[in-house]
């Protein structure tokens, strides 16, 4: 029997491969580092299990409205007008099972055979996938390193063809930490209102920033604008609850329409007792979230200084999410691997460190570190990775 074709070439989350390989190497004993996490090393905060466990004791436990519980598409409506001065309307909400599936939803509404999304490099993992998945074909240009990583207005002007739909932005960004200041987004946003691209703007590490500027949405640059994004959020990072699934998509009426009858005939709905969760997180006080930022602003301070300065390694700073992402060719070469992938695996092998090879992230010169462990492990690490390259010269 063959699968299906649109299958036959989709790999495994590199992301997800080096946590399981990490996870099995301690497993057997071994004293394993793993910077490879794409989530936050926090428990869930208490109150927001305590009121999943009382939606439980209520009895909510049955199917929801596709789209997600009014209740907590209102919290979102809310969320959106606090922070941004966006104004949604219920029509304009749809609750995902995380805000994974809401790009899936996204490109499967979206996209026909051979359509065109832009997508800038560095990206993350399941974007390329996930728009082949739809037939759809990912066009990507390359954030220059030299530039932050950022794209420019030329670059996507020089990719845009009659079959171009969609450009994804992704900022703060999974894996370069970087942040597009509102002046990039304006100038970014012209482009695409000029040729009617649609903007997804996936902001789900919103909360992780750690410059004295404010998250900005491009969205709320213009009605314009607003009206050609859908932003795509959720509870996963900023809240720490990866596991109870929950995201959302905030954009035209057309499209949540579309999305939400696509998720009523796929998923039913987003799990019950986790939607009361995630409108916990939005409807009490936000103390929680501050304090995980600022742990993660430590973190990520210190771990930076530690990681430029282990020769043939060269960063970017990172300004939010939780991740460094680090150009390690020199030291590859230095200590006799042809590729980054294969100096990734040695150091695992070796030193027992876990980081994420920067290939499937279409930057196959970078490594990503994620901070999400304490300062402890992330010193560690550091004096691991330092002594391996020193050891290989
Ligand atoms: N978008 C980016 C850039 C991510 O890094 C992730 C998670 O790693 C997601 C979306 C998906 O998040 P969720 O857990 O809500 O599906």
């Amino acid at each position: 029997m063959d699968l299906a074709k649109r299958v036959q070439s989709l790999t495994p989350s590199s992301t997800l491969a080096i946590t399981a390989k990490a996870k099995q190497l301690k497993a057997e004993g071994h004293d394993v580092i793993a910077l490879g996490a794409g989530e936050p090393d926090f428990n869930t905060p208490e109150h927001i299990l305590e009121a999943a466990k009382e939606a439980m004791d209520k009895g909510l436990t049955k199917y929801t409205p596709s789209g997600g519980i009014p209740e907590l598409k209102q919290a979102i409506i809310d969320k959106f007008k606090k922070d941004q001065k966006l104004m949604y309307n219920a029509s304009e909400i749809i609750v995902t099972i995380g805000a994974k599936h809401a790009l899936y939803t996204l490109f499967q509404v979206l996209l026909n055979r051979g359509d065109e999304v832009i997508v800038p490099a560095p990206y993350w993992v399941s974007y390329p996938e996930q728009i082949k998945l739809a037939e759809g074909n990912p066009i990507m240009i390359e954030g220059k390193e030299d530039n932050e990583f950022k794209i420019t207005p030329e670059q996507i002007r020089s990719v845009i063809t009659d079959r171009t739909k969609a450009i994804i932005l992704n900022s703060p960004s999974n894996p370069t930490g970087v942040i597009y200041t509102r002046e990039e987004l304006d100038s970014i946003g012209e482009v695409c209102l000029e040729h009617g691209l649609l903007i997804v703007s996936d902001e789900i590490y919103e909360k992780l920033v750690y410059t004295n500027q404010p998250h900005v949405s491009i969205a709320e640059i213009s009605d314009a604008l607003k009206e050609q994004t859908i932003i795509i959020n959720g509870v996963s990072k900023s809240h720490s609850m990866t596991g109870w699934r929950i995201g959302y998509a905030a954009g035209s009426e057309k499209l949540i329409k579309a999305m939400t009858n696509l998720a009523s005939h796929s998923t039913s709905n987003p799990t019950s007792i986790a939607q009361y969760g995630a409108l916990a997180a939005y409807r009490t006080d936000q103390t929680k979230v501050e304090e995980m930022k600022q742990a993660f602003a430590k973190r990520l301070k210190a771990l930076y200084n530690l990681i430029i300065d282990i020769p043939g390694v060269e960063c970017v700073e990172p300004q939010g999410a939780f991740y460094l992402f680090p150009n390690v060719k020199k030291a590859a070469e230095m200590n006799g691997y042809a590729t980054v992938d294969d100096w990734v695996k040695a150091l695992l092998e070796e030193e027992k460190v876990a980081l994420v090879p920067g290939s499937g992230f279409g930057a196959p010169e970078n490594v990503r570190f994620s901070y999400a462990t304490s300062l402890d492990q992330l010193e560690e690490a550091a004096k691991r990775i330092k002594r391996f390259v020193m050891n290989h010269q």
